[in-house]
């Protein structure tokens, strides 16, 4: 072998040995996912991120707006159950107007003033709160920085291949593996994420006796606010187009409809 093979060889096995260490399974969909992370190392990663979003961003103090997503993410938080460890679930309302949640690992969920414009019930917040709660069990967020390591030492294991080759050829080289490691890589990930938090999130929801129908309404009516605000094309987005994305939620419908039954028989009646 050449120098630069042999090294090439030994940063492959090098990656194949992490590969096989940092295999986990997504709760739900029983999905073979990469993480290298600790379920201490995602909280602790998530405390730090949301202490900083907190003191950058403005928290708003909207009473009634607070206590639903307080009311509906605690409700769903408990139908994880051990889907998730080391959790500890937290739920701020940001001032901002778009119309957009997100969740960082360890339980910790940021919801904007802006989504109640488009949100017009408890089950439809449950659908939202569900599926940034989804991204938190199925640990997505270690997925994509695990992703991303692993996208790194493959960079550095192309340049050492390519050490033999002029500047110019490896410049072109190192450029094509970059965007192939973005748009390639990483991006049907996330959109393969986004996905797989849409039906974990709606069992979570059903489960938690809210009406999975609301991820219809809900969807249909964000098209219709995105359709107007205007936005990316699918390809370069890491959401699914909205078509897509509600074509899938009601091929989900039968199940999640059996779901939501179930939980509501076992109510106690009020
Ligand atoms: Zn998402």
């Amino acid at each position: 072998m050449k120098p630069a093979s042999r090294l090439l060889f030994t940063a492959a096995a090098a990656v194949a040995a992490i590969l096989l260490a940092g295999c986990e399974t997504v709760p739900e969909t029983g999905r073979r996912q990469l993480n290298f992370l600790s379920p201490d190392q995602e909280l602790q990663m998530g405390i730090t991120a949301f202490e900083q979003i907190k003191k950058e961003q403005k928290i708003a103090d909207d009473p009634i707006k607070n206590a639903a997503i307080q009311r509906v993410g605690r409700r769903i938080a408990e139908a994880v159950g051990d889907d998730v460890e080391d959790a500890e679930w937290e739920f701020v309302l940001f001032e901002d107007d778009t119309p957009n949640a997100f969740a960082l690992p360890g339980g910790k969920v940021g919801v904007h003033t802006g989504l109640f414009d488009v949100v017009e019930s408890d089950d439809e917040l449950a659908i939202v709160l569900g599926h940034e709660i989804a991204h938190v069990t199925a640990s997505h967020g270690a997925e994509r920085y695990s992703q991303s390591m692993l996208a790194a030492l493959g960079g550095l294991a192309l340049g050492t291949a390519l050490s033999g080759e002029d500047e110019s050829t490896r410049r072109l080289a190192m450029a094509a593996y970059g965007l192939g490691a973005s748009v390639g890589v990483m991006l049907p990930y996330s959109r393969l994420n986004e996905s797989e938090a849409d039906e974990i999130g709606l069992i979570y929801a059903a489960r938690a006796g809210y009406d999975p129908r609301a991820a219809l309404s809900f969807w249909k009516r964000m098209k219709a606010v995105s359709e107007e605000s205007g936005k990316p094309p699918e390809w370069l987005s890491t959401h699914p187009s909205d078509d897509t994305r509600i074509r899938r939620l009601e091929a989900l419908m039968p199940r999640m409809l059996e779901i939501y039954e179930k939980a509501r028989g076992e109510e106690p009646p009020a």
